[in-house]
């Protein structure tokens, strides 16, 4: 194989010598599949036993090395009694006993009158120096006196396949010819990327995140991975799509018929958005706000906007409820010209019939509903925008094959309201547009939010009845108590019960084991102020709008990140009241839950929140978003490396910009990215 191709790194692991049909299969259950992906296994610790001794200064219990030559072997004719060998250097005599080992192997490693280094750990034993079962046996020194790496071995490998494969592939590393421009290399003290896997192995640079070798690997995984997203964007600007040409007078008509004000972030939202409409470039563009920042206003004039250029629209939305409260607030807004309706797996076979052929014969404009209007046998006539709310779970496979069902003409809106690192975001949505909306409505008071000790609920309760009185309505959150959701749901049950006996039939119950419909009916009956309590798991539907609520109690905060604490506190105070969110705890408070407490006290700002969250929490953590998919770098850190993030960002603009051809990355992208995505481009 060419000493300067990438292609002996990718290639399969029966390549490597000291690898069987075993230890293949072990590696693969670990997602190693190739040589390459054995580069990021790293040692955990090492052992240096580069330091020997003469026997007579050997220091017991502690591992040694030491040079001796072996005199006589101690055979015994008895089972169960271990073999043993004596050796000597000019100082002492020492013994290598070995339990379970055949004599002729023995006899191999440990040759009569032969010089062996050795290295154990030393014991003493009726005076007599001993190394029992030495790994590190050999005739030539240097394999022994260096330090040894260790790694993790739960994959039931030993640490002496790893250190044997993976210096096997260090040894074996291409030349790969330097795929970034000087100024990058610069920055990071004109280290190779094979210089740089070479130093990542070394024992002594465990840990080293701060060197340049390491600083490098991470920005080649960043880099690699916004280029992917960069030829994605551009692969979906060239899609050249029929402009949609509106007048902005009709939204002008509905923004003057709002009972608010938009906000300067809706008004910026929605013009870039426009823009996008207009163009002959498909959009794909992510709107990005807070809870209750008013997402829903502006997707539905963009709506309306390309409604009026003579296409379809279809409005996904999680879940049922919320796909019905936002056709209900299309319907109070658009004039009766414009031709709505909600796709239910509650209606009837004949009335769903209806609707569909309507939707192919372009007798629908908007269509609400949930997943299901993406299903096969929905044909529409002249669909033009596709909008997906509350959708910050989709992976880039699945977002490309959303844009792609749209056909050509279609625009592509997805809105969410998880609020997120800026460097999360280029991670997560780097293939993307995004507007963000940070602004929240003027009229809008701050959630006051409060902490309590379990013991003081009766002023809790106190507080519930006097916001009853009042005519509000009540969140209870009861989450996970134990790993058990039997617990869980137990817990909630019980709750339901205690709060049923001071309000009577004003509570409400919603836990995860309440089936579909029973859900639907429960949260449109509090909608409807049927209740004045609903009491939850943490199942309470995202993006429902449920603006006659005003307090959220939520029992064991310390369960939550202060992200989710935030996004179940964004359930109230989307009217115009005071809301509040009271959250409760067993015990004091730990040093870091009050600082966790401080922030949501102190700040408002989701994004604020988010980025403190990443601070204590770790990146993955926050809001679950290792479990949805999300790219997990194998060395970069979007909290510690938010400044390689940075200069990646910077590069690929330059590469946009001056249009750069991208050939010299090629190896890189093959080697760190989803081949699936890659074979599109390159
Ligand atoms: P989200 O961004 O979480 O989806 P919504 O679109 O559901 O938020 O809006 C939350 C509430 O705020 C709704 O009741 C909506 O009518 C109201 N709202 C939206 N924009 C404004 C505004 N500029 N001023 C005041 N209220 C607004
Ligand atoms: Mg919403």
């Amino acid at each position: 194989m060419n000493k300067n191709s990438h292609k002996y790194l990718l290639s399969d692991l029966s390549n490597l010598r000291g690898v069987g049909k075993k230890t293949e299969s072990l590696l693969r259950k670990k997602g190693i599949n190739n040589i390459f992906d054995l580069l990021w296994k790293l040692p955990k610790t090492y052992t240096d036993r580069s330091y020997t001794s003469k026997i007579k200064d050997l220091k017991i219990f502690e591992i040694q090395t030491v040079s001796v030559t072996p005199l006589k072997y101690l055979f015994p004719r008895v089972r169960n009694l271990p073999n043993k060998v004596l050796c000597k250097d000019d100082t002492g005599q020492l013994e290598c006993i070995f339990f379970n080992s055949y004599e002729g192997y023995i006899k191999k490693i440990l040759p009569l009158g032969k010089i062996v280094t050795i290295s154990g750990k030393v014991s003493n034993f009726r005076n007599k120096y001993q190394i029992t079962n030495p790994k590190y046996i050999s005739e030539n020194e240097d394999l022994i006196k260096t330090k040894h790496n260790e790694y993790s071995l739960t994959e039931g490998i030993s640490q002496n396949i790893y250190n044997k494969i993976i210096n096997q592939i260090l040894l074996n590393l291409p030349d790969l010819k330097e795929w970034h421009k000087q100024h990058i290399c610069k920055k990071f003290n004109n280290i190779s990327w094979n210089e740089a896997i070479k130093e990542l192995h070394k024992a002594e640079n465990i840990g080293q995140h701060s060197k340049n070798f390491y600083q490098r690997l991470a920005y080649d995984e960043i880099f690699s991975f916004f280029l992917v997203n960069s030829e994605i964007r551009k692969k979906i600007k060239k899609i050249k799509k029929q402009k949609k040409i509106f007048n902005n007078s009709i939204q002008e008509n509905i923004i003057s018929k709002l009972k608010f004000k938009l906000t300067n972030d809706q008004i910026k939202a929605l013009i870039e958005i426009n823009d996008d409409l207009k163009s002959e470039n498909k959009m794909f563009r992510l709107l990005q706000g807070d809870v209750g920042s008013g997402k829903t206003i502006v997707s539905l004039i963009a709506s309306l906007n390309s409604i009026k250029a003579g296409f379809q629209v279809a409005f996904m939305a999680p879940t049922e409820i919320l796909a019905r409260q936002h056709y209900n607030l299309a319907k109070e807004l658009f004039d009766n010209k414009i031709n709505l309706d909600l796709l239910s797996s509650k209606s009837e076979n004949k009335e769903k019939k209806i609707t569909i052929k309507k939707l192919n014969e372009n007798k629908i404009d908007l269509i609400f509903g949930t997943h299901a209007i993406f299903q096969n046998k929905i044909q529409f006539k002249k669909l033009g925008l596709v909008i997906i709310d509350e959708q910050h779970k989709f992976g880039v496979n699945q977002r490309k094959k959303l844009s792609d069902k749209g056909g050509e003409n279609c625009d592509v809106l997805l809105m969410s309201a998880t609020p997120i690192p800026r460097t999360l975001t280029m991670t997560i949505y780097g293939d993307m547009d995004v507007s963000i909306i940070k602004e929240k409505p003027k009229s809008r008071k701050e959630v006051k939010t409060y902490s309590k000790l379990d013991s003081k609920i009766e002023d809790v309760l106190k507080f519930v009845k006097k916001e009853i009185n009042n005519d509000n309505q009540i969140f209870w959150v009861c989450p996970l108590i134990e790993e058990s959701k039997k617990i869980d749901h137990e817990s909630a049950v019980s709750k339901f019960k205690f709060l049923s006996k001071i309000f009577p039939d004003q509570v409400a119950l919603l836990h995860g084991k309440t089936d579909f419909d029973e859900k639907e009916k429960i949260l449109n009956n509090f909608l409807k102020k049927k209740y004045k309590i609903l009491v939850s798991t943490t199942v309470i539907e995202v993006g429902i709008d449920f603006p006659n609520a005003t307090v959220i109690v939520i029992e064991n905060a310390n369960k939550f990140g202060i992200s989710q604490l935030h996004q179940l506190r964004g359930r109230v105070g989307r009217g115009s009241k005071q809301s509040n969110c009271i959250l409760m705890f067993k015990s004091n408070l730990s040093e870091n839950a009050k600082k966790r407490i401080k922030i949501l006290k102190s700040s408002n700002d989701g994004f604020e929140i988010s980025e403190e969250d990443m601070k204590l929490r770790g990146y993955g953590d926050i809001l679950g978003f290792k479990q949805s998919g999300v790219k997990t770098f194998k060395l970069a850190d979007p909290i510690h490396n938010s400044d390689l993030f940075k200069i990646a960002e910077k590069e690929i603009n330059r590469i946009e910009k001056v249009n750069e051809d991208i050939s010299n990355f090629k190896p890189l992208l093959k080697l760190y990215d989803r081949a699936d995505i890659i074979n599109d481009i390159v």
